[in-house]
């Protein structure tokens, strides 16, 4: 079993920044600002519960490669290890592990200039790690995907994957 997450909305509380678009560099700066500091939803906890239990552990998101630092520096402090290459151990052989961490990141960003919708950036991402789990011979039977996107939550499951949309029922 795999974990994909999505970060805005499923990890991290959205509410002061699903109003900017990541894909114009000049909204960068103030949702660096917005994201230092944001509150983690419950599903960080869920999300660290299975890091911790040794399922591979990946998390796709739409911020610009440009927010690399203060997300990774959030999903340390809120996850722990992403990013690193501990996660892994055990689960891969060393030589498989090497070249799996060497050749990815746990961590998936719009790369910088791209302008898709994020349904399709995922696409793309989907379509980069399940290049890299051919490579390795990685053995996985599910991919779990935890998103809060609509078009990008119908992507994920059209290509395979088990989809959870995370929903917090409130009592009025
Ligand atoms: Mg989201």
């Amino acid at each position: 079993m795999i974990a994909i997450f999505d970060i805005d909305g499923v990890l991290a509380d959205n509410a002061e920044t699903k109003n900017l678009d990541c894909r114009k560099p000049d909204q960068h700066a103030e949702f660096a600002r917005r994201i230092t500091g944001v509150s983690a939803l419950p599903m960080a906890r869920f999300a660290q519960a299975i890091a911790y239990c040794g399922a591979p552990f990946f998390i796709f998101t739409a911020r610009s490669e440009a927010l690399r630092m203060p997300t990774e520096e959030w999903l340390e402090d809120t996850i722990g290890t992403v990013g690193k290459a501990g996660m892994y151990d055990g689960l891969l052989s060393d030589e498989q592990n090497k070249d799996f961490v060497y050749s990815s990141n746990r961590l998936y960003m719009r790369p910088l200039g791209n302008n898709d919708e994020a349904h399709l950036l995922k696409w793309k991402q989907l379509q980069g790690l399940l290049a890299i789990l051919k490579e390795t011979e990685f053995n996985y039977s599910n991919i779990l995907v935890f998103e809060d996107n609509a078009r990008s939550a119908k992507m994920f499951a059209q290509n395979g994957c088990r989809v959870y949309r995370p929903f917090e029922f409130r009592a009025k």
